[in-house]
């Protein structure tokens, strides 16, 4: 009889101990998108396009596995629904005229506002 009433109380007790013991804590997580967490050095977000400096080889378009880094007249078009962001056009431009940036946020509702024409006056990276 007695036994029935100290295991729920022994659970009970030891929940609690869980939750004390947590809420003590810091916070592992941070309240988006007010705080940010800091960028690895190497991460690649957007692509930034200086048109000055490009002598519109091509290389970028065969070097893009996906075949989504492509020039229309003079400007570097990205199709963000295909690009994996794997940072091949920015390595192999010979100009150095695709940098990639650390822009991330990039959702949209519109699939259309995805596909990018990048101008020398674009981003702010
Ligand atoms: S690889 Fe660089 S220089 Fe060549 S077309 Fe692409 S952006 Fe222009
Ligand atoms: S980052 Fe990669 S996938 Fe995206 S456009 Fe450049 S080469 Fe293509």
């Amino acid at each position: 009889m007695i036994m029935s009433f100290l295991n729920p109380l022994k659970a009970l007790l030891k929940g609690l101990a869980v939750v004390l013991k947590n809420a003590l804590k810091p916070d592992v997580t941070l309240e988006y998108p007010e705080k940010k967490k800091p960028l690895n050095e190497n991460f690649r977000g957007r692509i930034k396009y200086i048109k000055e400096n490009c002598i519109k080889c091509g290389l970028c378009k065969k070097v893009c596995p996906v075949k989504t880094a492509i020039m229309i007249g003079d400007d570097f078009v990205i199709d963000y629904t295909k690009c994996i962001f794997c940072g091949s056009c920015t390595e192999f431009c010979p100009k150095n005229a695709l940098i990639r940036t650390k822009e991330y946020e990039l959702a949209s509702k519109d699939k259309n506002n995805l596909i990018m024409k990048e101008n020398i006056n674009y981003g702010n990276n």
